[in-house]
């Protein structure tokens, strides 16, 4: 596995534990090179997804994009780590079980939020508020206005 901060591609794993109920393999990382430290996750992949674009582009599935975007909606919310990789890993798995290994990328944006709702109404906000791309003010003061408690479907 390649060094994320210097390219070196020899580095070493230092530490190997069951991680997300032992879905994952969690390996801690050092870079002899830099000294650099990460932590690379190994997981089943059942199937390779492709994501279908609005405009009819289809891409791989990249959890780590996914991933990037979870993390910024839920960016100092008082949410365990821990629980956010398994909310990822959970979103992935019912992609993968979906039937179709093309997915619009309409059905992942509806899924996450979707189970953003449930974890925590403020990332929910903000996931959406981009997602959703609210040009007018109006429309999103509507959208946060319909998200009272209880009104989110589970
Ligand atoms: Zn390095």
């Amino acid at each position: 596995m390649r060094c994320p901060f210097c390219g070196n591609v020899d580095t070493q794993v230092k530490d190997s534990r069951p991680a997300e109920d032992n879905v994952a393999i969690r390996r801690r990382r050092f870079c002899p090179a830099c000294g650099g430290r990460f932590t690379t996750y190994e997981r089943v992949q059942l199937r390779d997804l492709v994501v279908v674009k609005t405009s009819g582009r289809r891409e791989d599935f990249d959890r780590a994009k996914l991933e990037r975007s979870i993390r910024i909606a839920m960016q100092k919310r008082p949410i365990d780590p821990e629980r956010i990789d398994q909310m990822i890993s959970g979103i992935v798995r019912r992609l993968e079980s979906l039937g179709d290994t093309d997915i619009p990328s309409k059905v992942i944006g509806e899924i996450v939020m979707e189970t953003l709702a449930r974890i925590d109404t403020v990332a929910y906000v903000r996931f959406a508020s981009v997602y959703k791309n609210f040009q007018a003010a109006d429309d999103f003061d509507k959208f946060v206005s319909e998200l009272r408690p209880g009104t989110v479907e589970e």
